[in-house]
């Protein structure tokens, strides 16, 4: 950094490897002549078309054409910023630049992204080869992000086609250095201008339950509705006799959802061990009349042929069926068993 607060771009860039720094992020790079090839990590391939050119100091895709320089290459595989690509490519603190560039970012970019109504066949993987995403574009930022998900959950409709997805992120907050679980739905969507790409977006309104198809295949089973995927594939797992769901966008989401495929469905509802858990599902109401329903309100709405619930009251906070499974290291006959115990009937608050 010069005394002037300003990046050496220049004197950064001599420093550092190009390949080595690529090879971080592309494990199939090898060496071909003076290049080196791998798979793209911004966009889903088979054959390696992602040049590292370490003479000219760029790297290339021949798939997808994306062309950048080394800062330009971290910023794009992790959708940070210039100043903090910078960072983390020196290990040095550019505390004043990052100050100008804060500034001088221009405004989000405003723009109506619209999710299809199904994910086209001709759609690209959303998953590149080597854990990360492809970049999808955050329209609310007007940036594209590459994210590397601890999960990534589908939502299909009736007919299992698919309609998008929920990703499982653990991102370090920069100015805490908390770590915060985030959920992004990512669908597939339609720009103003009729571009069309993944990104950061929710399910058109209202939105799906995840599990529809083998809700659609199963006419009969009873239903075990779970708060989150984690959960659903966890129950769906050990609990082979349900169908079980869940719902997009949390607590908060659950107003948002097209409960309606619950219609002449017994339904069992697993809350989160917390209080935040049982509103989720029974929803709440205080002296003085403000009330909002609960999953067990919609699906009364929708038809639901009985609606019961598993007291979680008792277990350690939070405590949910996937911690039963990882964490207590519960069989599925135990799960059964103890779940048998504390099913108790609902009385559905009139919303
Ligand atoms: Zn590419």
């Amino acid at each position: 950094m010069t005394a002037r607060g300003q990046i050496d771009i220049d004197a950064i860039k001599a420093q550092l490897d190009l390949v080595e720094v690529v090879r971080n992020y592309v494990p199939s790079l090898k060496k071909q002549g003076r290049e080196w090839k791998g798979l793209c990590p911004f966009h889903a391939e088979d054959s390696a078309s992602f040049h590292v050119i370490p003479r000219k100091g760029y790297v290339h895709c021949f798939g997808c054409g994306a062309h950048e320089d080394v800062v330009g290459f971290i910023r794009r595989i992790t959708g940070c910023t210039f100043v903090e690509a910078c960072e983390q490519l020196t290990g040095q603190k550019f505390a004043a630049a990052r100050e100008g560039v804060r500034r001088a970012d221009p405004a989000p970019l405003a723009g109506t992204w619209v999710p299809l109504i199904a994910v086209p066949e001709s759609a690209p993987d959303l998953m590149a080869s080597n854990g990360w995403t492809v970049p999808i574009w955050n329209p609310k930022s007007g940036k594209l992000r590459a994210m590397k998900p601890a999960r990534k959950d589908e939502y299909r409709d009736a007919d299992g086609r698919l309609l998008g997805y929920v990703l499982r992120a653990d991102i370090t907050d920069r100015e805490t250095g908390k770590v915060k679980k985030w959920t992004p739905t990512v669908t597939w969507c339609v720009g103003p201008d009729g571009k069309r790409q993944w990104c950061l977006q929710h399910f058109l309104e209202p939105r799906p339950l995840c599990g529809l198809d083998d809700l659609a295949a199963r006419p009969d089973a009873p239903v075990l509705i779970v708060e989150g995927e984690k959960c659903r594939a966890a129950g769906a797992g050990a609990w082979a006799q349900y169908v079980v769901l869940c719902w997009p966008g949390g607590s908060n989401g659950i107003g948002k959802v097209d409960w309606s495929p619950l219609k002449g469905r017994d339904v069992t509802l697993w809350p989160d061990a917390d209080d935040a858990g049982v509103k989720a599902m029974l929803g709440w109401s205080n002296d003085a009349g403000d009330c909002r329903p609960g999953v067990a309100s919609y699906a009364h709405r929708a038809g639901a042929r009985s609606i019961r619930l598993i007291d979680t009251e008792g277990r350690p906070k939070g405590w949910d069926i996937a911690d039963s499974l990882d964490v207590d290291g519960w069989t599925p006959r135990q799960l059964a068993a103890w779940a048998a115990e504390r099913v108790v009937d609902v009385t559905v608050m009139r919303g």
